[in-house]
């Protein structure tokens, strides 16, 4: 059974401006295990189905269909009340901004073992420092850092144990949205590279979330590529950086440099997401894509199995990729 499965999930927004469909028609499994990247440009709707399966929901969001099951439980109609329960026992999430979060007047320490407590009351705090310790050693930080106040800590150091924080009570699925953003280069990597370490030994079900494809490809089973709060394409990670199907994602892959592969100039996909106010009819990518005819501006693809490719890779697109060269066209369009 899959730890995670997402059936026809919608999240919108309340504006003054009208309805956001910022999450529309999602459809995900995850094995226990597993490590699936989301991966899309700004404002695609990553953390929007981040914070659906957290149901950390702001006031002017709300689940308007489908359904979340965590380990066979749907989340969705869940009472705030039961849903603390599940909250960072079962799901936990690693924010984007959480490093910025810790309160000044207590140690870093003390503040996990609340969060511990608050959740597992028959932990005492001897045991709940003992559990702090190992994750902080885990994490990459000394334990007695524990003791420390955070203005005695680096970014990175904080960034550390916002992840220790998230691990504490020992969940089974774990959200990274963007972790480590706010720091440098080396930093984040060595991060990242600990945090799936970690994630392998204890054998955690992990959701990266990034906008940048390097930073996916190092640490992800399987990716998601999501565009104007769909998921377009999903499949295995080494398919969809090899064999991108979506000429969206093709577009994304050709945009960064090759990991492996020579150096090779850059393309920049023509054109900017659209506003989900007023998204395009049809497939929403059909105004930037070089392959659109008028079935794409009519009716929205379903995300179903890529022609002949029996991996579980999944593509909403009329026109899926079959070797094109995407740089040249996509230049082609942007002249
Ligand atoms: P980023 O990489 O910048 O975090 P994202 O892919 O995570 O982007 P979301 O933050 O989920 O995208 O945003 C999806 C859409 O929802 C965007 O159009 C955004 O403007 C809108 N949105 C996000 N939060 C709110 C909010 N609190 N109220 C109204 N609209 C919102």
């Amino acid at each position: 059974m899959p730890l995670l499965k997402i059936q026809d999930l919608e999240m919108q927004y309340t504006t003054r401006r009208g309805p956001i469909r910022a999450v529309v028609d999602a459809n995900l499994a995850l094995e226990p295990g597993e490590s699936l990247g989301i991966v899309g440009e700004s404002g695609s709707g990553k953390t929007s189905l981040a914070i659906s399966i957290m149901k950390l929901l702001p006031d002017n969001a709300r689940i308007t269909r489908g359904h979340i099951y965590l380990d066979g439980q749907d989340l969705v109609p869940l009472p705030e009340h039961r849903m603390r329960r599940v909250r960072w026992q079962k799901v936990s999430m690693i924010f984007q901004a959480a490093m910025n979060s810790w309160n000044p007047v207590y140690t870093v320490g003390d503040q996990i073992v609340e969060v511990i407590q608050n959740h597992e009351p028959k932990v005492s705090r001897q045991q709940a420092r003992e559990r702090i310790a190992e994750l902080f050693h885990m994490v990459g930080l000394s334990p007695e850092r524990m003791d420390h106040y955070p203005h005695e800590y680096s970014g990175g150091m904080k960034q550390r144990a916002v992840i220790a924080m998230a691990l504490a009570c020992q969940p089974r699925l774990v959200i990274a949205d963007e972790p480590t953003t706010a720091l440098d280069v080396i930093v984040q990597e060595r991060i990242l590279q600990q945090l799936d370490g970690i994630r392998r030994r204890l054998g955690m079900t992990m959701i990266y979330i990034s906008h940048d494809v390097a930073v996916i490809a190092e640490v992800s089973d399987r990716v998601a590529v999501m565009y104007a709060g769909r998921i377009v394409e999903v499949g295995r990670a080494t398919e969809i950086f090899k064999r991108p199907r979506h000429p969206y994602t093709g577009g994304l892959m050709a945009s960064f440099p090759s990991l492996t592969g020579p150096k090779r100039a850059l393309v920049t996909i023509p054109g900017e997401p659209p506003n989900l106010l007023a998204p395009p009819a049809g497939c929403a990518f059909h105004p930037r894509c070089p392959y659109a005819t008028e079935r794409c501006r009519i009716e929205v693809p379903p995300l179903e199995a890529a022609p002949g490719d029996g991996s579980g890779h999944r593509v909403a697109c009329w026109h899926p990729l079959s070797g094109q060269d995407v740089r040249a066209d996509f230049e082609a369009r942007a002249a």
